[in-house]
């Protein structure tokens, strides 16, 4: 385990620049625009490819990935577990056997229980479910750690795991944040406790969509639905305008949905309360009651 900075956009680039050895491909698994952007600084680096993609259907769902979609050549399969704007999340990963899997968990990390056994690397920026910004959790598999002379110290995963992620000065304000978090996630039970509830949030939200006779609609399709980014839409613009500035004069702000797909957006990271989802339906299904 290593603790970084950059963000997780600087990991986009540090995995290709330590993974991506010549005559090797890596390998990505488009699911929205996180993975985009990873990709785009893979290719600056190295030779890659598309393993799978639902972008021709505006990333409602997550593409099923198996060991067909990518080259033999491969040095890893990067996939995106949760995807915020989308509002779509991996139910189940990709089976990749000897391939290391690569996932990018910054917006569901912690949100429930992996078996890290199954990742060559995860990592995510802390700033939805771990703490603050400004720490990098990365999660390596030690046989994928090896010095590269040709790279940047700073940008070489061997410097911060040979010197305990203390190699230069650590953010330690954000880390010491970090352990408070996981000392309230061990006080809620773990995150099998926390992935329950987070479940429980999501679907009385989803819930609410799908009793609305259409009055709602989901962007993501049912198997590929979030637990922490809930996406829909009103049946036309005009009501959705109306619908976010009433929602934000009830105290629910930023609801809006990112200008890439517009429409609405809960995000439910652990830190919100199962009651304000709860009056967030609440709302929901009296704005709806309102409009006849
Ligand atoms: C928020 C987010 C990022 C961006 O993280 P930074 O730490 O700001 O670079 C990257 N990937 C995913 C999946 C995210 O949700």
């Amino acid at each position: 385990m290593l603790f970084l900075q950059g963000g997780a956009s600087l990991q986009f680039s540090m995995i290709p620049m330590n993974l991506l050895k010549s005559g090797t491909i890596g390998s990505y698994c488009l699911t929205g625009s996180w993975s985009e952007k990873a990709l785009v600084e893979a290719k600056k680096i190295g030779e890659t490819e598309v393993a799978s993609s639902s972008k021709q259907d505006n990333y409602r769902y997550i593409p099923s990935t198996n060991d067909t979609d990518w080259s033999k050549d491969s040095a890893y399969l990067h996939i995106t577990s949760n995807n915020t704007i989308y509002g779509t999340q991996y139910r189940h990963f990709p089976e990749t056997g000897q391939l290391p899997l690569i996932a990018d968990m910054s917006s569901d990390i912690l949100s429930r229980s992996i078996d890290v056994s199954k990742f060559g690397m995860i990592y995510a920026g802390a700033q939805k479910n771990l703490g603050p910004s400004g720490v990098t959790v990365v999660i390596m598999r030690k046989d994928l750690i090896a010095e590269h002379s040709n790279l940047p110290t700073m940008l070489d995963y061997s410097t911060h795991a040979k010197a305990h992620s203390l190699y230069n000065t650590p953010p330690t304000l954000a880390i010491y944040i970090l352990s408070l978090v996981l000392e309230w996630v061990k006080e809620q039970g773990g995150t099998k406790s926390i992935a329950k509830l987070n479940e429980e949030k999501a679907n009385l939200l989803y819930k609410t969509i799908d009793q609305s006779d259409g009055f709602y609609q989901g962007h993501a399709t049912e198997d590929s639905r979030s637990y922490m980014n809930v996406t829909f839409t009103l049946n036309n613009q005009e009501k959705t305008k109306t619908f976010l500035s009433e929602a934000k004069e009830h105290g629910f702000i930023g609801l809006n949905g990112h200008r890439s797909i517009g429409g609405c957006r809960a995000s439910i990271y652990n830190a919100v309360p199962y009651e304000h989802c709860y009056q967030l339906t609440e709302f929901m299904k009296n704005f709806q009651r309102r409009d006849k």
